[in-house]
């Protein structure tokens, strides 16, 4: 199969986690007899460096000539006084949203070989397989009128959060189509004891389930939600929200699962999917190539089993991180109690190689 992929580095560890992602995509292409197919192009805060756009023409006509976009992070202190549109963030915002990519899926599953990472007993935590299904282009990082006006001492700032029937009808669909898939529960988290926005949510919601019979449904406000996720992590399987909410709850369950530096995430919904680590740039550790590149290989995964449609290729690629793992691998996010830290590359390298022997051993080699 021809991947053709359009690799998107970006800011801060975005480039190092990026890089280990691409060895193991080279590696289940040569490994599956698979043509793989790069571009690589720039986004965020060395775009803005460079050009004076977050998002160059250059990048987007890219992004859209392939089959899937890998992003690793954007976003630099050297641009945090810039106004909105000048920010490395603007050039993702209007990435997502030139791609069509509504429905944002992040995955945090609980590894036992990490089970000293969560701040959370053992017991509770153990088990935890959670999917957050996210809406991704609409409410309040979207919504206009959008604006801080007045003089200092006395401005005042206002965000919009608006959603239509049709944006949460279509968001509503992947996320029972998903549930399917799973264990055929649906938890749909919203505010509507506060929110318009989250009344209309629910009862869309609701008429959406009239057409997935073999789905659970249920509902829970965003604070009660926040606090079971803490509480009680394995009980959920399938929780879809909008932009805001999934965006909070996405990072608390990485830290549930024990890093944020583990989750990936993937955001479809047009013809080009984009597959992204939950993480951000992490200026705070850029560039001494200790970040965690867990995050964006489980993108790559993300990405063979929802652009590309190759399941064993996907399987191959998670084997590798669990494998890994349990060999002992840990990145400095990932130690307690004065274990040895491997870098980004050596643990990127760990996945590759399993990929490289698992390939060859089932027979699935190109040559
Ligand atoms: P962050 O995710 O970059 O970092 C939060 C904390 O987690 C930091 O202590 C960091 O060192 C740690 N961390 C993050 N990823 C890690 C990894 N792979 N390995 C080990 N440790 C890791 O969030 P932040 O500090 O709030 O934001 C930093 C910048 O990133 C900001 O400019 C923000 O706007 C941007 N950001 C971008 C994205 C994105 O590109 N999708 C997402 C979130 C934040």
């Amino acid at each position: 199969m021809q991947l053709r992929v359009t690799s998107l580095p970006g800011d801060g560890i975005g480039p190092e986690v990026t890089s280990q992602a691409i060895c193991v995509l080279e590696e289940v292409a040569s490994g599956f007899g698979h043509d793989l197919e790069l571009d690589e192009k720039e986004i965020g805060g060395v775009a803005l460096a460079k050009y004076g756009n977050p998002l160059p023409d250059a990048t987007i006509q890219a992004c859209l000539a392939s089959h899937a976009v890998l992003l690793g992070a954007v976003g630099s202190p050297a641009f945090d006084q810039n106004p909105r549109e000048r920010r490395p963030e603007a050039g993702l915002l209007r990435l997502r949203q030139e791609l069509g990519a509504f429905a944002n899926l992040r995955p945090a599953v609980y590894y036992p070989a990490l089970a000293a990472c969560s701040p959370l007993r053992e017991e509770i935590v153990k088990g935890t397989d959670i999917l957050i299904v996210r809406e991704l282009l609409g409410g309040l990082y979207f919504g206009q009128p959008r604006s801080i006006e007045g003089n200092r001492g006395e401005r005042h700032a206002l965000n919009t959060m608006r959603y239509s029937e049709a944006e949460i009808d279509r968001i509503a669909r992947v996320a029972f189509q998903l549930a399917l898939t799973r264990r055929r529960r649906l938890l749909s988290v919203d505010k509507s004891n506060v929110l318009e926005c989250s009344r209309l949510w629910r009862e869309v919601v609701t008429s959406v389930a009239c057409d997935f019979p073999g789905v659970d449904l249920s509902h829970m406000y965003v604070d009660s939600a926040a606090m079971s996720l803490a509480l009680k992590p394995t009980d959920f399987d399938v929780i879809l929200t909008e932009n805001m909410f999934g965006d909070i709850l996405s990072d608390q369950a990485g830290g549930v699962v024990g890093s944020l530096g583990l989750l990936a995430s993937a955001s479809l919904g047009g013809a080009v999917g984009l597959y992204e680590p939950v993480h951000g740039s992490a200026p705070d550790i850029a560039g001494r190539g200790i970040a965690n590149p867990l995050g964006a290989i489980l993108s790559v995964a993300l990405m063979l089993r929802h652009t590309f449609n190759l399941p064993k290729e996907a399987e191959c690629v998670e084997a590798g991180v669990t494998s890994t793992l349990m060999g002992g691998f840990r990145t400095r996010d990932l130690t307690r109690n004065g274990e040895r830290a491997v870098t980004t590359e050596e643990m990127g390298g760990q996945i590759a190689e399993f990929v490289r022997l698992a390939a060859g051993t089932s027979g699935q080699g190109a040559s």
